[in-house]
């Protein structure tokens, strides 16, 4: 089972002619709320990828639909918190020309306590993962209490922050990030990431699939990705960290792993939007990489 230490957003699209320059003001015309953030989208592909999922998180009133739509999907719900303050969300302008700006707002996402994380992993069994990004709050206390209990700590470094890896790095068993990301904590760290004291490092390269770094057994294997024709590259990276911990969960070996979370993070290139068209088991299947 996977407990999941994560952020849930509200993306607010609005569809415009062009993004408003400073002072102008713009009627959009067209508008869609879909369900996002970083880690429910991680909870929504761990669960469409057929593992037990509970979200560890916080809502305000206004954020309901975002539960009832992670419990449709799947998602165990019982230890996200509502509380009195606005849900997370990103408030997207699109133009006409594909570009795009965003204002993200943290809400709830930064009203998460370590109260609502133990009562949470006092509940879990030793063998469990925790599965932590950096849109909360948290994320030391989860990773010593998950350590302590003997889950298996698995931590997505994005968006990336110094001060959090710094934190949670002792108490990592398996760590995936993006080339940016990896560079990021070499420069943090001072160290190569094959001389961080961390078992498994996945480093996810876009196109280009990803490379599995083993400082446990002093390997380093990469995997190319299965070719698509990509047309919105958001969630893929979510998606395919969601898919990899769910399948080492269902004990599959980490290269079995690695293919299916590649075939997940493939397909969901070729789809527009969020947690809402993450693939599942049959949309892979029926692909047939
Ligand atoms: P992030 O969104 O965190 O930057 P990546 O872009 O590296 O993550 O994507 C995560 C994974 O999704 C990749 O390792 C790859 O397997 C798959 N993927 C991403 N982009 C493509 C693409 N254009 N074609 C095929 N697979 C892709």
């Amino acid at each position: 089972m996977i407990w999941n230490l994560g952020s849930i957003n509200a993306d607010n699209f609005y569809y415009l002619r062009h993004l408003p320059a400073p002072g102008e003001t713009i009627a959009a015309h067209d508008f869609r709320q879909g369900l996002g953030g970083k880690g429910a989208n991680m909870s929504v592909a761990a669960a469409r990828a057929g593992t037990r999922v509970m979200h560890i998180g916080a809502v305000g009133p206004d954020g309901k639909w975002t539960v009832d739509r992670l419990l449709e999907y799947g998602v165990e719900t019982q230890h996200i918190s509502m509380i009195d303050t606005a849900t997370g969300h990103a408030n997207i302008c699109v133009a006409e020309d594909g570009e795009n700006s965003i204002v993200l707002f943290s809400g709830a996402n930064h009203q998460i306590t370590t109260q609502m994380i133990g009562a949470a992993l006092a509940e879990a069994s030793p063998g469990d993962f925790l599965l932590m990004q950096n849109e909360t709050l948290g994320q030391r206390f989860a990773a010593q209490t998950a350590h302590t209990l003997g889950l298996r700590v698995a931590y997505a470094a994005a968006p990336f922050d110094a001060e959090i890896v710094a934190q949670v790095l002792p108490d990592i068993d398996l760590l995936v990030l993006n080339e940016v990301e990896a560079e990021a904590l070499e420069k943090t760290t001072g160290a190569r990431i094959d001389a961080l004291p961390i078992d498994d490092i996945i480093v996810t390269l876009g196109a280009e699939g990803c490379k599995w770094v083993s400082n446990k057994a002093k390997t380093v294997q990469s995997f190319p990705a299965y070719p698509v024709k990509a047309i919105d590259t958001t969630g893929a990276g979510d998606t395919f960290t969601g898919y990899l911990i769910a399948a080492l969960d269902r004990k599959l070996s980490m290269p079995d792993a690695i293919a299916l979370a590649m075939q997940a993070g493939a397909l969901m290139v070729t789809r527009q939007g969020t947690a809402d068209v993450i693939p599942d088991l049959k949309d892979i299947q029926d692909h047939g990489f």
